[in-house]
């Protein structure tokens, strides 16, 4: 199985990789882990790659590319992979394409986390961070006024990147870059939408449903 997986900034589509290579044991080829593990190994992709990252810049597309298709080359993807964070643009796309074909293994499906962008923004402005361990808590789900960890008692925050005028922002940006991506998708017939605003557990049986599993 080979599939690319969509979704906006809190659609929930880290949890949603976690599950499906839980169950299917597809690799999960994640953009994020792909640059995070070659600046650490200091590789020459990586080292490339942090000269823009040292200037505060994006990372290049070319860059992107070719450390995926590196990636790609390793024996765990060689029949069953999940792609999470990649494509981002429609050149990306056009290039995971051609790689895929040089490799004679073609994308199965790409399935989008469909959540409606007021809930993306309610839920993310709605999160609160730990400073003492790190967790993530839903200010939704907790009493109101609560400023302690529920865990460690840690002071809880709100990080500036979880910010009303950031997140729609980002949300602004994501939209712009992913909707040329999925109606190309579209028209090759690849792409299944899927309801994400439920539990992660019922999100999850939709995409089953969707993979024909
Ligand atoms: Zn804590």
């Amino acid at each position: 199985m080979r599939l690319v997986l969509l979704g906006a900034p809190g659609s929930g589509k880290g949890t949603q990789a976690e599950l499906l290579k839980a169950q299917y044991g597809c690799a999960h080829i994640s953009t994020g882990d792909i640059l995070r593990r070659n600046l650490k190994d200091k590789t020459e992709l990586g080292v490339r790659a942090g000269v823009f990252m040292n200037k505060g810049e994006l990372v290049p597309d070319g860059l992107v590319v070719e450390m995926v298709e590196k990636r790609l080359r390793e024996d765990d993807a060689a029949n069953s992979f999940l792609m999470d964070g990649f494509p981002r643009t429609l050149p990306q796309a056009e290039a995971l394409e051609s790689m895929l074909k040089e490799l004679d293994r073609p994308l199965d499906v790409v399935l989008f986390l469909k959540v409606e962008e007021e809930f993306l923004v309610r839920r993310l402005t709605n999160r609160r961070t730990c400073r003492s361990c790190g967790k993530i808590w839903n200010a939704l789900l907790m009493a109101t006024g609560t400023k302690a960890c529920p865990e460690c008692g840690g002071e809880l925050h709100q990080r500036d990147d979880d910010m009303e005028s950031v997140i729609r922002n980002r949300l602004d940006v994501y939209r712009e870059q992913t909707e040329p991506l999925m109606s190309w998708y579209e028209k090759k017939g690849l792409l299944r939408s899927i309801d994400a605003v439920n539990s992660p557990e019922k999100t999850f049986k939709e995409i089953q449903v969707a993979l024909g599993r």
